[in-house]
Order: C-alpha cells, then structure tokens, then sequence
C-alpha cells in the first residue's frame, strides 16, 4: 500500500518506533481513532489490510477489531509532510471505538460527511414500514414513481434557477439531492459510485 520508496523514507527513528496512525473513513472522510503502530504493526496492516497497532497499554500488537469482529478494512497508506505520521483509509466493518460509536471523536459534522450519514440513513429506510416513514413509503412505491420524482424535482429546481429565487432554488436542490439518493439506493447504488464514475472522467 505504501511504496517502496515511501516506505524507505519512513523516520522511525524520530517517532521512537511508534508512528501516530490516523484512520479516516475511506468514504465520508470522517476520522475515527488514532492509535500507534510500529514497523511490524505497519507490516502486518499492510499483509492483512486490516488495520494494526502497537497497544501501549496491552504491549503488543493489537488488530483493531480481534475481539469485536469490527475491523478497519484499510484501502490506502500515506506518510506525511515529513514521513512522521500515518493517514490510512479505511472502510469499518463496525463501530471503530470501544463505547459503540462509529468514530473516538464527536460525531464529524462537516457537510460532507452529513451527506454520507444521510445516505446510509436512507439506505436503512429500505427495511423500514412504509407506514412510518416518508422515504420507506417512496421506496413502496417503487423505482418508476420515485423517478417520477426526481424529474419533477428537476423541473423545480430548474425553473427556481430560472428566476434567480435562491431560496426556492436553495429548497429545490435540497429535494432533488434528497430523491436522488432514494433513487439510487432503490437501485443498490451509492452515491461513492458515482463520485466515482466523476473521478474517473476528471482523471481523463
Ligand atoms: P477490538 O479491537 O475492537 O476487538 O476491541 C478490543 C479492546 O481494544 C477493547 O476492549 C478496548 O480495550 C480496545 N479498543 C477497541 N477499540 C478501541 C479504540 N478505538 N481505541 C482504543 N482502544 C480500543
Ligand atoms: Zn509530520
Ligand atoms: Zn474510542
Ligand atoms: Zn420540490
């Protein structure tokens, strides 16, 4: 996951072996836990792409999830400015602190990530009772009327553009993002797949 080269550059020598280890969820961007890891704990992280540490309190190593069956699925290593500390990416299997939450931190409130909890919000509604919920009924009703949607809810925003009434347009983006998403999860498919797919044209 690192490169040779990265990996070389690494200063253990100044982090006394033990290199602060940030996780960052690979899709919300939200940080989840800190801990230390230690040549070896990087080797076996990067062997078993789940995430390892050095535990200073159990003195050894210690994999992140080897009692609770919540690992950290790690996708992605990077060194720092000056190769002393460690980002990873990763996806959780579960909650990534011991008190049940899904972060050590208080919960992340930048935008973004509120999109992602959103999401997966939505994507619960799909077991919901239709009776409870707005967005369980949308999903009742089927792809074809939650489409039917969207296009008004495009339609909406479009003409609130049109007229340059930010407000409206404000409240109309906001339908259209929220039907959007019903959309795409009647259909099994998160919106990462579509940053994706934006990604992917951007790398062109
Ligand atoms: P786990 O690694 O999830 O199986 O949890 C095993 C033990 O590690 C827990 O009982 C805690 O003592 C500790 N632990 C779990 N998650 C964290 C965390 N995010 N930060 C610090 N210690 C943790
Ligand atoms: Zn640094
Ligand atoms: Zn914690
Ligand atoms: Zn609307």
């Amino acid at each position: 996951m690192l490169t040779e080269q990265q990996r070389a550059a690494l200063d253990w020598q100044k982090t006394g072996d033990m290199m602060p280890a940030i996780i960052q969820h690979a899709v919300s961007g939200e940080v989840l836990m800190m801990g230390y890891m230690n040549p070896e704990a990087l080797a076996v992280t990067e062997q078993t792409g789940r995430a390892t540490f050095y535990s200073r309190s159990k003195q050894r190593l210690w994999t992140k999830g080897e009692s609770s069956g919540h690992f950290l699925q790690v996708v992605s290593i990077q060194p720092d400015c000056d190769n002393d500390t460690l980002l990873l990416l990763a996806h959780p299997t579960g909650p990534s602190c011991h008190r049940g939450t899904s972060s050590c931190f208080s919960p992340a409130a930048s935008d973004w990530g509120f999109l992602y909890q959103l999401e997966s919000l939505l994507a619960e509604r799909k077991h919901a009772d239709p009776a409870s919920s707005y967005t369980a009924s949308l999903y009742a009703s089927g792809t074809k009327r939650i489409a039917q949607k969207v296009g008004e809810e495009g339609v909406e925003t479009a003409l609130a553009a049109t007229v340059h009434d930010r407000e409206e347009l404000t409240n109309e983006a906001a339908d259209l993002v929220f039907h959007l998403l019903v959309l795409l999860q009647a259909e099994d498919l998160d919106l990462s797949r579509v940053i994706g797919r934006l990604r992917e044209r951007h790398n062109r």
